[in-house]
């Protein structure tokens, strides 16, 4: 089966009553199908106003042309038998970058003829016969097309995003692979209401253990990210949350992704995750990273050191953690003893970041796993310097767990992938934030990360951009279920 790329311009060739219209709503969001059809009823009296036929194309012309420059999907719903708008539609859509599909609808004759004759406005049947001999005869590969294919009810559309998206999807339909999933909390609209956010919170982790969710993490930031909302916006401190949810939940694993090692000092560190460890149950992980946001130091009075010194206090901590959850007590660093009661369970270290000189040298030499962006081509690159220091430190990739950050746009139909984009991409255009932020329906992002999986990432901590609450746990759980196997 081929691919079908989004985005794209896609034209329809099929005869009346082949079932193009159908097919396109079934898989595009109604804002992306521009029918003469629908057109006809605009600037004239009803879709079957033929003699309004040429102002409606060319009020279609003029909606892909925009749409096409401003790199939107756009699927072409009219006959598609006329050979000089289609190759018009391939230098349109080139023009604009976009690849050029053509989609034959193969239906047979006398099915075309049936569903016709149920119509308030057949077409004469001499007419049918004629379109259906016209589609037959299309030369679609003489026009240019990108990509020809024929109408097929099941169909995941490849993002450009996600390359091998759409054979992954099917692949793990028919051999499903094992990923584990955690949620990231990173905003908390829990509204003004004083009693919500403890309501909120065990809502949203409650959830989230039953959608099949391996852990929960959340940020560890004094003030909320420009990334994310708005400085004013609520975020708790990360560990008190982290104990709350502990309370909450019996199976999540909780951590912080990050930690940054300036925020407290690597022993008092490893009092807090111990304690988490101790009252989860085990359940506790430990994501550090070097930190970043200057701001939040500022306000809360702590050292902000150029990178190179966070990069070697983030050295200095993972062996701090490690010497006081290890067993007796010692001397260490400036330390005269490492006693840190209760001791907790194995503790996983999570290095985050992608700088590649230090940071994935400190997670290839130290940590048990590392976090990556989530984006295909940039961690296929950071994978190959990962196994570099990996091996330069006489390791493989299977001592250290990879995990992603993903921001995903999750939508059960094109239509809300469409509308999720548009209420949150900001001043962002469409094209740039669906692309960053993997906008796709749940059947393509089953594709995606199938292709994580195997790239031989272990987890994927997802943070829902559109996160209010359970509702958008619920629509990911398809996803982590696809995955359990
Ligand atoms: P178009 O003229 O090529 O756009 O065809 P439509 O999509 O409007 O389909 C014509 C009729 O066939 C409609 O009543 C549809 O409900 C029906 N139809 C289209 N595709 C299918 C299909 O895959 N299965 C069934 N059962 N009916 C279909
Ligand atoms: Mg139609």
């Amino acid at each position: 089966m081929t691919a079908i790329p989004a985005p794209a311009l896609v034209v329809l060739v099929g005869p009346s009553g082949s079932g193009k219209t159908t097919w396109a709503r079934q898989h595009f969001a109604s804002n992306e199908i521009v029918s003469s059809d629908a057109l006809r009823a605009v600037v004239g009296s009803g879709e079957g106003d033929l003699d309004a036929s040429d102002d409606a194309f060319a009020v279609l012309d003029a909606v892909v042309a925009a749409r096409t420059r401003r790199g939107l999907t756009t699927v072409i719903d009219t006959l598609g038998l006329d050979p000089a708008r289609r190759a018009a539609a391939v230098t349109t859509g080139r023009a604009a970058g976009l690849p050029v599909v053509a989609v034959r609808f193969a239906t047979a004759l006398d099915l075309c003829r049936q569903r016709n004759r149920l119509r308030d406005r057949p077409v004469p049947a001499l007419v049918l016969t004629a379109q259906f001999r016209k589609a037959a005869d299309a030369d679609l590969a003489a026009d240019g097309f990108d990509v020809i294919t024929v109408a097929q009810p099941e169909l995941v559309l490849e993002p450009a995003h996600a390359p091998g998206g759409s054979a992954a999807a099917a692949a793990q339909r028919d051999r499903p692979a094992g990923l584990r999933f955690a949620l990231q909390i990173s905003a908390f609209p829990w509204g003004a209401d004083p009693t919500r956010p403890r309501q909120w919170l065990a809502e949203v982790a409650r959830t989230a253990e039953q959608a099949g969710f391996a852990g929960i993490a959340v940020m560890d930031h004094l003030l909320q990210i420009p990334q994310v909302g708005r400085v004013w916006d609520p975020i708790p401190e990360a560990y008190v949350t982290l104990g709350y949810l502990a309370g909450v939940t019996e199976r999540l694993e909780l951590g912080a992704l990050v930690t940054p090692v300036t925020f407290r000092s690597a022993p008092l560190l490893a009092k807090i995750i111990a304690s988490l460890d101790a009252v989860s149950g085990g359940r506790a992980f430990c994501g550090l990273g070097a930190g970043w946001y200057e701001r939040e130091h500022a306000a809360y009075d702590l050292p902000f050191p150029e990178v190179r010194t966070r990069l070697d206090t983030l050295v200095e901590t993972i062996g701090t953690l490690r010497a006081f959850w290890g067993p007796g007590t010692k001397p260490h660093g400036r330390s005269p003893e490492t006693t840190c009661y209760p001791r907790p369970g194995r503790v996983p270290i999570i290095v985050g970041g992608g700088g590649e000189r230090r940071t994935l040298r400190i997670a290839a030499e130290l940590a048990d796993g590392c976090n990556l962006g989530s984006s295909l081509p940039v961690l296929d690159h950071k994978l190959t310097v990962l196994r570099g220091h990996l091996e330069r430190n006489g390791r493989t990739i299977d001592d250290l767990k990879v995990t992603v950050l993903d921001l995903p746009i999750v939508g059960n139909d094109p239509d809300q992938v469409g509308r999720l984009v548009e209420a949150h991409r900001g001043r962002t255009s469409a094209k740039a934030y669906a692309a960053t932020h993997h906008a796709g329906t749940v059947a393509q992002q089953v594709g995606r990360y199938r292709l994580l999986a195997d790239r031989g990432v272990q987890t994927v901590f997802v943070s829902l951009p559109d996160l209010t609450g359970p509702a958008e746990i619920e629509r990911f759980a398809p996803i982590v279920q696809a995955f359990s196997g």
